[in-house]
């Protein structure tokens, strides 16, 4: 495959403005439009309520196994005044090219994209079946991931090893931890401070559960995974946000928080969460409703995202590690799909071009030195399908 064709078929890619929780219709019938002229079949499936579509595709024979070549079509919000570049068109100065998604992940679709348009030209050569698993918001949560993880593992003949195309800078990613994004709201009962008794202060509240949350801050930490090769090796739990109450001289009626948590890969996040839950519901709110049972705490639950975790044997690896010539491994500290794909028995690894420091701000861009490592490793890929 040449770096000129991923090269346009980025610059068509990044046209799209794919900004978390809008629509993917656009940018998955690009995709699946495209594979239509390479005579690949595909198939959307999605969401019609959101008009969010992931693309699943397979080309070559029909057998189980092969690899699939995972990447999302969301990217992370771009403000154009933070920008030099208009963030949703290709430019490319200095080596480098620049627009919002080059690096997270577009680059990687394009490099998927190119090389299946290229081994369609010889399909009857390919020994090894490949696959296409594009997916929608990610970044808010691997929503699509989740229904286009459920719809493989009803497949027939599924992949056998998934590569999870995030900028790892050609590193081979083995594992990370889980992600929960939560809000809590805490209802009290409003009344002037000159009286106490006629009110229940929700940001007092919002106060004592926090705390309990530092406490278990404080336990995660003071019993870390051994030899586990996660910074630091423990769950962290943060409350980032917060507000509430509406004058000093009054009880506050209402205390809402953001916070989020990163379960080790081991640890269940759940468990977690119910420990959190049960200390508001057994010690917090009876202490509320006893005068005024109106009041009460509610969680809202607004992403849970698998771990990627760390595979016995992984076949996912060995592939990657010949072919790129890789002979060490990571973890890394941010999510990705990758956990669904492992769920249903898919050997998965997160690997790609460009750095993930060049993500997620203004002037976001994969270097073509970058970009062209990923045509290396897609030609040697297709040369290992074909064998
Ligand atoms: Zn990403």
């Amino acid at each position: 495959m040449s770096y000129e064709r991923a090269k346009e078929i980025l610059s068509e890619l990044v046209s799209f403005p794919t900004i978390p929780t809008t629509q993917t219709k656009d940018i998955a019938d690009y995709v699946t439009n495209l594979l239509n002229e390479m005579g690949v079949e595909s198939v959307q499936v999605g969401n019609d309520e959101t008009n969010q579509y992931n693309v699943y595709a397979t080309l070559g024979p029909d057998i189980d196994g092969g690899v699939a070549l995972s990447g999302h079509f969301d990217v992370v919000v771009a403000d154009p005044t933070d920008w030099t570049v208009d963030p949703f068109k290709l430019d490319e100065r200095d080596g480098k090219l620049y627009a919002r998604g080059s690096v997270d992940m577009k680059g990687f679709l394009a490099l998927t994209l190119s090389q299946f348009e290229e081994l369609a030209k010889r399909k009857d050569k390919l020994k090894k079946p490949l696959h296409i698993a594009f997916t929608y918001d990610e970044e808010f949560g691997s929503f699509g991931a989740k229904v286009l993880s459920k719809h493989i593992d009803q497949l027939e003949k599924k992949p056998a090893i998934m590569i999870v195309g995030e900028p790892t800078e050609m590193k081979p990613i083995i594992s990370h931890k889980a992600g929960f994004e939560m809000e809590t709201i805490i209802k009290g009962h409003a009344c002037h401070s000159s009286v106490p008794r006629n009110g229940v202060n929700a940001i007092v509240y919002a106060s004592k559960l926090i705390e309990y949350m530092e406490q278990l801050n404080k336990e995660f930490a003071s019993n870390p995974h051994e030899g586990s090769p996660f910074d630091p090796p423990y769950t962290t739990m943060n409350v980032g946000h917060i507000k509430g109450g509406e004058a000093s001289n009054v009880l506050a009626a209402e205390c809402r928080f953001d916070w989020e948590f990163r379960p080790m890969p081991d640890d269940d996040g759940h468990a977690i969460l119910q420990r959190v839950k049960d200390y508001a519901a057994n010690v917090l709110e009876p202490e509320m409703q006893k005068t005024f049972p109106d009041t009460g705490i509610e969680f809202i639950v607004h992403a849970d995202v698998l771990p990627l975790k760390i595979e016995e044997k992984s076949s996912a690896l060995e592939l990657v590690s010949n072919l790129w010539g890789a002979n060490d491994s990571d973890v890394v500290a941010f999510g990705t799909d990758a956990g669904y794909f492992q769920q249903c028995g898919i050997s998965t690894v997160v690997f790609g071009p460009g750095s993930i420091t060049q993500a997620h701000k203004p002037d976001e861009y994969i270097s073509v030195a970058d970009f062209k490592q990923g045509v290396d490793f897609m030609n040697s890929l297709g040369e290992w399908a074909c064998s």
